[in-house]
């Protein structure tokens, strides 16, 4: 037997899966009666929210990254409730610009291309340069559209995330300029009278290390200052990044946001006399959304080989890559897993859950304790909503799209 992760708390306690009040069987119904399918609790993500805004000092903004769960419901609801979106293609840019003004977009990530630079300017979303070069193609794109651009420098700063799962900086890196050569550059976009919007600092992602965290968001602060001071200029606003991870695995703990943010104030107190009027934000998919979501699926079929019970399900790794461990792990380790009819009842064997796709990675949970469960029983495996079906081959096999739902108070 192998543990599984930890059942989100939100969920924990029902002895039958419920979603911001309704009984899974009720969002199945609503997305069309047919598994697999993802539901997304959106009172899970106001809850979290609200509860970082009481954490963080006040000012600093909650932005959320939009690769982690593009769904359209989702960002709809998610919008209103966040300062900014944060989008990494033209094509995540257009959904934001569907949904907030574009004063409140920024756009990063390496290898943006002319269309997307020009995207970005004509509509006025802030673009985070990733290069020199950048520089150089949204200025002339800029001049050739007659349109004062918004930028800023994501820097590559000289110190990593500690306890983060995938580590963004410390490094020769495609994210972001080199901390030492950002002063230059800085200096080049105000010359060539680019309306110039500040920093963009992330140093890493999934990391549930608190101590780790408030370390990072101290050296981005202390990085920002001084190259505030070698700049000449004070950026308007200093994006902190995020990096705030969610537990997954056995014995992973939740981050402590409660003491992120008080040192968050004593952080930003430090460098105040420098960075004088400059706004701070946050840039958070993982931890806005990723526990909000369940991906639901069937038993197929229940049989025993050698020594092993598998349960054959509906699903697979085509729409949840990462349960799979074949995204972003080195190990593989279960995540949170329960049948959704019976969360809390007590063991009674050990089964592996594979999906129905014909390669041996399809494993969504490896030798976990469940109740028994028949074929037409509803597993859930929870943590699914960031990096979930975006993030997933889904035509790898060429099994349908499955549909996503959000799962609303009071909605019947
Ligand atoms: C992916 C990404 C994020 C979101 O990271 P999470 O780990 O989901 O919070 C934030 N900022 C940038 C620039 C990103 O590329």
């Amino acid at each position: 037997m192998k543990p599984a992760g930890p059942l989100p708390p939100d969920y924990a306690a029902a002895p039958r899966l419920t979603l911001a009040g309704f009984d899974h069987a009720h969002w199945i119904e609503r997305a069309g009666g047919t598994t697999p399918l993802f539901v997304y609790d959106m009172t899970v993500v106001a809850d979290r929210l609200a509860r970082l805004r009481a954490d963080l000092p006040p000012g600093v903004a909650i932005h959320y990254a939009v690769k982690a769960n593009p769904f359209g419901d989702l960002l709809d609801a998610l919008a209103p409730t966040v300062d900014g979106l944060d989008v990494a293609s033209a094509g995540e840019l257009a959904m934001a610009l569907d949904r907030v003004p574009a004063e409140r977009i920024s756009f990063a990530g390496p290898g943006k291309r002319d269309v997307e630079l020009e995207a970005a300017i004509a509509a006025g979303a802030t673009i985070n340069l990733e290069s020199e070069g950048e520089a150089e193609r949204a200025l002339a794109i800029a001049a050739r559209l007659d349109r004062r651009p918004r930028l800023a420098v994501r820097v590559n700063p000289d110190f990593e995330l500690r306890g983060s799962g995938m580590k963004m900086g410390g490094r020769a890196s495609p994210f972001g300029v080199d901390a030492d050569r950002v002063p230059a550059l800085v200096r080049r976009v105000r010359d060539a009278g680019a309306d110039w919007r500040g920093f963009h600092i992330f140093a890493g992602s999934q990391s549930l290390d608190t101590d780790a965290i408030v370390e990072s968001q101290a050296a981005t602060l202390a990085l920002a200052a001084d190259l505030t001071e070698r700049s000449g200029a004070v950026p308007p606003l200093v994006n902190l990044g995020g990096g705030f991870g969610i537990p997954y695995f056995p014995g992973d703990t939740p981050v402590d946001t409660h003491g992120i943010g008080a040192a968050l104030a004593q952080a930003i107190g430090n460098v105040r006399s420098i960075l004088q009027d400059t706004e701070f934000a946050l840039e958070l998919g993982r931890w806005i959304a990723g526990q909000a979501g369940v991906y639901l699926t069937r038993v197929v079929d229940r049989k025993r080989s050698r020594e092993e019970t598998f349960l054959v399900t509906d699903g697979g790794l085509h729409h949840q890559l990462a349960a799979s461990g074949n995204f972003g792990t080195v190990v593989r380790r279960n995540y949170p897993v329960a049948l959704a009819a019976r969360m809390n009842a007590a063991p009674d064997e050990t089964v592996s859950i594979v999906g129905c796709l014909c390669t041996p990675l399809d494993r969504l949970a490896d030798r976990v304790a469940l109740p028994r469960a028949e074929v037409g029983d509803v597993i859930a495996i929870f943590c699914a909503g960031a990096y979930g079906l975006s993030a997933s081959p889904a035509a790898f096999l060429g099994h349908p799209q499955p549909p996503e739902i959000l799962a609303l108070p009071a909605q019947t």
